[in-house]
């Protein structure tokens, strides 16, 4: 089997699948042809945060999908815990020994070997698995969006941040679409509304031109500036560029206050068929994190908001995967090919290197002649996984990190903020069920 790329997905890939009996190149560009990230010509490299982030495997999501990679024997998080930094409740690593204690776990794998080169166009034959991530190389770049098309593969992320829709106040916020738009009634009510007043405008757009924005790193920001404007820059070029552009209060009627006109109305859109999220139209944003979290509470409807994510920026190639990836991560029209990590519209260390463990495993296993199950839904890796294969609204589809609005609600539980500990332990519990019944499938040495 072949794997192009030896970053967090690619590294996890090799690993599971060598461990499974098949022999693996793995094809890794660094150090001879670099990215403006990557420091270093080691595996799995860390390019910004020495963080996996939260390690609480019964209230966290991505603490779940550790939990569930440390099960299957996984590479990444065995020597992330190895190489452990105190951080409270994260799980923070010495950066350089970990990917140098990765490196050599793959070096000195007899099923596997480390091959120092591009690869710049789609194979024909044999079992290729690509996880080049959000910097692929530019040829490899062109080679994708010639086999996907040009408007299948994205070089910039444009996030606009994700509402768990439990957290928005339905008795100042409505549903419905600009001029009732739509033919069935679940269309003319698809979006959520939040009304402004003209003072309430004001003080957003102060707070929004005065809150701390984090910068594009050097040699990032070619090509980006097409159509995916920060809200922040539209700010800066006229106050009321934002009501008329996304936050246009048209074709609205406020049915908490019918008389009374809206000056400005922000819209949020379902971002996935479960209908547990919503991202806010138009907001993509350079904003930083605490800055974001403060400025968008001052939304009428959004005062308690929990964040499934925050907005970015980012230079980032991913496909479209909910229309060119079919269940098993293959691409639909060449399924000798299968993709893994960032590139396949996942966010984060943790992410990636879930989905390289599952791609890894698929692929072996297809290439052994006994195709695994599907990976249960109600694991964090079937969340993360049906979610970019199919779940996610293909329009705009953007990268996604892992978390709790993925899930299938588990009935019975009482929602809102109160019975968030109990209902977040019973998706950990029901998805360390399905995952431990998942593995048992499957035979893999430690
Ligand atoms: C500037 C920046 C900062 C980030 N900060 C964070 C952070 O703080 N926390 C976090 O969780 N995530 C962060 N991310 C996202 C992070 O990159 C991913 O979460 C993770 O590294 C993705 O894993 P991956 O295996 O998909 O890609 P990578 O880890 O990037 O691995 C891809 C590998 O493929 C190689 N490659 C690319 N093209 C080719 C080719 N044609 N042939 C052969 N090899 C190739 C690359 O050299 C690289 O080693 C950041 C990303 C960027 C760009």
């Amino acid at each position: 089997m072949h794997i192009v790329g030896g970053g967090m997905a690619g590294s996890e890939a090799a690993w599971q699948a060598a461990q499974m009996g098949v022999n693996v190149v793995i094809h890794e560009m660094r150090p001879k042809v670099e990215t403006f990230a990557h420091r270093t010509g080691k595996l799995a490299e860390m390019v910004c945060s020495n963080s996996f982030r939260s390690d609480d495997h019964e209230q966290n999501a991505v603490g779940l999908l550790h939990w569930e990679m440390l099960q299957a024997n996984g590479l990444v998080m065995r020597q992330a815990y190895a190489n452990r930094l105190p951080a409270g409740g994260a799980l923070a690593v010495d950066r350089e020994a970990f990917s140098q204690s990765v490196t050599d776990a793959l070096a000195a794998h007899p099923n596997i070997e480390v091959s120092g080169e591009e690869i710049a166009e789609l194979p024909e034959d044999g079992q290729w698995i690509f996880a080049t991530g959000p910097l692929t190389s530019d040829a490899l770049g062109r080679a994708i969006a010639t086999e996907t098309g040009a408007e299948s593969l994205a070089f910039f992320d444009a996030i606009a941040p994700i509402v768990y829709a439990e957290s928005i106040d339905m008795d100042v916020a409505w549903l419905q679409s600009r001029y009732d738009k739509g033919e069935t009634e679940e269309e003319q009510k698809a979006y959520i509304n939040c009304p402004m007043t003209k003072a309430q405008y004001e003080a957003f757009i102060d707070a929004l031109l005065a809150a701390d924005k984090t910068e594009f790193h050097e040699g990032e920001t070619a090509g980006y500036f097409d159509g995916c404007l920060p809200i922040e820059v539209m700010a800066e070029r006229g106050r009321e560029t934002l009501r008329h552009g996304p936050m246009k209060p048209v074709g609205l009627t406020n049915p908490h206050k019918p008389e009374e006109k809206a000056y400005a109305v922000v819209q949020l859109r379902r971002d996935n068929a479960l209908g547990t999220l919503f991202n806010i139209v138009g907001f993509q944003t350079k904003m930083k994190y605490g800055a974001q979290t403060d400025v968008f509470r001052m939304i009428p409807g959004l005062e308690n908001a929990s964040f499934a994510r925050l907005g970015g920026i980012h230079r980032n190639t991913f496909l479209n995967s909910p229309t060119l990836l079919d269940a098993q991560m293959r691409l639909r029209a060449r399924p000798n090919i299968r993709f893994a990590g960032q590139i396949t519209g996942v966010e984060g260390y943790v992410e990636s290197s879930a989905m390289g463990l599952a791609a890894g495993r698929m692929a072996a296993a297809e290439l052994l002649g006994h195709p695994l199950p599907q990976i249960p839904q109600d694991t964090a890796h079937g969340a993360l996984i049906h979610h970019i294969t199919g779940g996610a609204e293909a329009k705009t589809f953007q990268p996604m990190n892992v978390n709790f609005g993925l899930f299938r609600p588990v009935e019975g539980l009482k929602g809102g903020r109160r019975g968030r500990r109990d209902r977040y332990k019973a998706y950990t519990d029901r998805a360390k069920e399905a995952w431990s019944g998942w593995l048992a499938t499957q035979e893999v040495p430690a």
